[in-house]
């Protein structure tokens, strides 16, 4: 008999509690996963979460570097993947070796890496940042020093913009949020013209440019929750739609374009979190050598950024 999916949420919910596992999703997450989480927040808090779970066994429902940093994080902790294969493709934009080539250029240099790295880059990092906490962290590094911004580079526009600081950028976007357009916005705000704007800054700087609120998924949350507005248009992946409809029931919800849908965040289900808690599978590890040396640039955000 084929389970439906109240049987596989039921099964799920026995397997974590006699398994002792605990679920940290990403906002981006299916609504069905986000309810079976333990813990779902923004990559920031996903670290921070992983490093405080309560439990030996954490399960990411999140792309491939968010399992490996909770790995980084927590050495002692069995990390589970539902999905190995969902990953990044601006985090994997990046290699050592483009790293490796701007240190030579620039000894003196910081290099901050978006949290959205592969562990062996965060290892040649000097310090991590989400983009709930960019501008905080790098508003309190020093300001002679020349800083390699590892993507997202529009991210990294717009902090340049809030510290005028001026950054040196690793040439690379989230295909999701870069494919939004001013065009899209205002074709919004034309059919909603009473809705407020809310950005991620993963978007183009034009976008950005038309936002009433520019902020990462928590600040986005945040913002539509205390806002006296009813409407708003939402500028980042769609999963974080079904959050703000849990925190602020009725308010009316516009993505800002039908196509922010990340599908490496949607090949996660119910059934791999499920096939994942019988088998135990599969176990996220990353070689000491690398982990001990990303756990640094981690452990520096997370310092930094609280
Ligand atoms: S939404 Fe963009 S940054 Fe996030 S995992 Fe998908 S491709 Fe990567």
């Amino acid at each position: 008999m084929k389970q439906t999916d109240s049987m596989i949420r039921e099964r799920i919910l026995d397997l974590k509690k006699e398994r002792s596992v605990y679920i940290i999703a990403h906002y981006y997450q299916r609504p069905e996963i986000q309810d079976i989480a333990d813990f779902v927040g923004d990559s920031y808090a996903m670290a921070v979460a992983a490093k405080n779970a309560p439990l030996d066994t954490i399960l990411v429902a999140g792309v491939d570097f968010m399992a490996e940093s909770a790995a980084i994080l927590c050495p002692d902790k069995k990390v589970l993947s539902p999905e190995p294969k969902a990953t990044c493709p601006m985090a994997n934009s990046i290699t050592i070796a483009d790293v490796q080539n701007y240190k030579r250029s620039h000894p003196e240099a910081i290099i901050v890496s978006y949290v959205n790295t592969p562990a062996e880059i965060k290892a040649v990092t000097d310090i991590c940042v989400t983009s709930s906490n960019a501008a905080k962290i790098i508003a309190k590094l020093p300001q002679d020093a020349p800083i390699f911004f590892i993507p997202d580079e529009n991210l990294g526009q717009y902090i340049t913009s809030q510290l005028n600081r001026p950054m040196d950028m690793f040439p690379s976007r989230c295909p999701i949020h870069a494919a939004v357009t001013a065009a899209d916005i205002l074709q919004r705000k034309q059919e909603y013209p009473e809705a407020d704007i809310l950005i991620h800054p993963e978007c183009a700087p034009e976008v950005i440019a038309l936002a009433d609120f520019v902020g990462s998924t928590a600040g986005i949350v945040d913002y539509a929750a205390k806002s006296d507005k009813n409407q708003f248009i939402i500028g980042t992946e769609c999963g974080i739609m079904h959050r703000i409809n849990q925190v602020s029931p009725g308010k009316e919800l516009i993505l800002a374009k039908e196509e922010l849908i990340c599908p490496n965040m949607k090949s996660i289900t119910l059934d791999k979190i499920l096939y994942s808690l019988e088998a135990m599978e599969t176990v996220i590890s990353v070689p000491e050598a690398i982990r001990s040396r990303a756990a640094v640039a981690l452990g520096k955000m997370i310092a930094y950024a609280s």
